[in-house]
């Protein structure tokens, strides 16, 4: 089958780099482009109007952790300044011998979990993301449970996904007193690669091709330096791209120079691992950021020389009051740079203006993070990070991964006059005005509807969970705090 879409404006693509064509017209057939312009005469089955709409690459999401999110609500405004402004300390390090409530993807490698919990969150999360135009996301290291919940969904709902069990040589807990305390266990570590291994060789390629492998040793603090050379190893053998967190934590930062006498981007340049499929989330204490008060400034070098990429998620981390120091500066190096949204809202369009908007105060000048920058780095920029040209791209001969975003903001006057399409959604869009969203040419969805999902029902269900989540906080809690005293409320509660 033959799709044309006719569309205001298309962000098109040539030699390399995107291009902005009016008045114009791109067809797919089957789950390829085979035309982006005008004047198209070939015969099709079946026409999209755009008209009013730009027609886009799918955002590539390159740092999602599945699930709504509700633990992260227990951080807007406070948290511990131990943990450095650190979200998943905050919300994800228990007490020693008791374990995180409600949130599947914090139990142990092989406890069992709730079933309906694993679905309500890889539903949430693949819905959540295609609604926001995400046509391929990245899972961040979840357990064996979560990715199987995640690959059904994709299945069900159409998306595209890079997914495996991640794996780590034990986490954080908090000592009797609330301590942060490593529990090591360098044996889990193996099992856990040779879990993903086996989830990899059997489900990469699954869902006709939408979902691929991805090895991702979960931090680069509570991986040993051997699962992180196997990990290599693997993704040299397999030609898999790799993902972990690191230079993400001013306390990862400094375990690592303890440790290895190395800081964490040096330590992953001498396995070899530094490479553009290598996405590194979130890459922003590194030895140059004067914040870490570090004597010598190479890691911006040795990622800009290889090329490597960082996965910036940019409402996650300014939310703990950090962000990159600076675009322009990793740019320049370069860096890839990509977007994530790691927490929520999953709104690439949020993350692209909060990226943009920072990337000129930090850098001190209007022309640094432009929106053609942050709408790479949501595109191209994911794209490259897991080894794909036909993807983040509308020419002849890529995967239709295309969203139709509307320029009327959904019949309200946020977006006023738009003059460049690409700088108006940076500017004044939001996840909600993507109206049509095509995956491997198939349409996934269409006026904000996609088949199968109840949005209210969905929400009711996430509420119920995350009531739990807050209600059972004192259980785990290193301090034992309930939800009122870890986050107040914003304002007192009148009686
Ligand atoms: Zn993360």
């Amino acid at each position: 089958m033959r799709t044309k879409i006719e569309a205001t404006w298309i962000v098109g693509h040539t030699r390399g780099q995107h291009t902005l064509l009016r008045d114009a017209e791109l067809v797919f057939e089957g789950n390829r482009i085979v035309h982006v312009g005008k004047g198209f005469e070939g015969r099709v089955d079946r026409v999209i109007d755009a008209w009013g709409k730009l027609v886009a690459p799918g955002f590539i999401d390159t740092h999602v952790h599945s699930g709504h999110r509700a633990s992260h609500r227990l951080i807007t405004d406070t948290g511990r300044p131990m943990y450095y402004g650190q979200p998943f300390l905050e919300i994800s390090v228990p007490k020693e011998g008791k374990v995180v409530k409600g949130d599947p993807r914090y139990l142990k490698h092989g406890d069992a979990g709730s079933a309906a919990a694993f679905e309500l969150n890889a539903a949430f999360t693949v819905a959540e993301l295609i609604r926001n135009g995400v046509t391929t996301f990245i899972e961040y290291g979840s357990q064996l449970s979560v990715q199987d919940a995640l690959l059904a969904e994709v299945v069900r709902l159409g998306s595209r996904a890079y997914l495996a069990p991640g794996y780590d040589c034990g986490r954080w807990v908090a000592d009797e007193s609330g301590r942060l305390k490593r529990v090591r266990n360098d044996a889990l570590g193996r099992e856990g690669l040779k879990t993903a291994l086996a989830w990899i060789e059997k489900n990469d390629g699954a869902a006709d091709g939408r979902v691929r492998g991805i090895l991702v040793p979960r931090e680069v603090e509570t991986s040993s330096r051997e699962l992180l050379q196997d990990t290599v190893r693997a993704a040299d053998e397999l030609k898999m791209p790799m993902a972990t967190h690191a230079a993400y934590s001013v306390i990862e930062f400094y375990e690592v120079v303890k440790e290895h006498m190395k800081t964490p981007i040096e330590l992953l340049d001498e396995l070899g691992m530094l490479r553009p499929t290598l996405n590194i989330g979130h890459g922003n204490f590194i030895s140059d950021n004067p914040n870490l008060n570090y004597s010598v400034h190479r890691d911006l070098e040795l990622m800009g020389r290889a090329g490597a990429s960082v996965s910036h998620c940019p409402i996650n981390i300014v939310r703990r009051a950090r962000t990159l120091d600076h675009w322009q500066h990793y740019r320049d190096a370069g860096v890839n740079l990509c977007l994530g949204s790691d927490t929520y809202p999953r709104d690439m369009i949020m993350n692209m203006r909060t990226a943009s908007y920072l990337g000129k105060v930090m850098g001190h000048t209007y022309f640094a993070a432009t929106s053609a920058d942050v709408f790479h780095a949501a595109t191209l920029g994911g794209a490259i990070s897991v080894g794909r040209d036909d993807l983040g791209r509308l020419e002849a001969g890529a995967c239709a991964d295309i969203i139709v975003v509307d320029l009327s903001g959904r019949n309200t006057l946020r977006y006023g006059p738009v003059r460049d399409p690409v700088k108006s959604i940076v500017e004044c869009g939001v996840g909600d005005d993507v109206d049509t969203v095509i995956v491997d040419g198939k349409v996934v969805m269409e006026g904000g509807v996609i088949p199968g999902v109840d949005f209210a029902k969905l929400r009711a269900q996430a509420q119920t969970a995350a009531e739990q989540i807050w209600d059972t906080l004192a259980d785990w809690d290193p301090l034992g705090r309930n939800h009122e005293q870890a986050c107040p409320w914003s304002y007192p509660i009148a009686e």
